[in-house]
């Protein structure tokens, strides 16, 4: 697993210890949604969520790490509640506060 920086390829911008956490945590998420019900795309509940594990030192932008493949990626502009990961093409939630405000 590579663990640079997607802005500036420095190690050290990545929170090694948050990617640990959130990576245990989606493994646990991942076993639910394959136990769950078949229409986990269709609820947003249901999908994973991109987690935050560092602040690119060069940049002050923050990392992303995504739910199913698992890579490093630059933060994405949300899509109302989503957004789709470069790397796999698919899409998980944004945290709460990375949201856009959808009247
Ligand atoms: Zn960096
Ligand atoms: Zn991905």
């Amino acid at each position: 697993m590579e663990l640079r920086c997607p802005y500036c390829g420095s190690r050290s911008c990545v929170n090694e210890s948050a990617l640990s956490l959130f990576l245990r945590a989606s493994e646990r998420a991942a076993r639910y949604v394959v136990k769950g019900r078949d229409d986990v795309d269709e609820d947003p509940n249901f999908r994973p969520s991109f987690g935050e594990v560092g602040i690119c030192k060069e940049t002050s932008k923050r990392i992303w790490v995504c739910p199913y493949c698992h890579s490093l990626i630059p933060e994405l502009e949300p899509d109302g509640m989503t957004a789709r990961c470069p790397e796999c093409g698919r899409e998980a939630n944004v945290a709460p506060s990375r949201r856009k405000i959808v009247c």
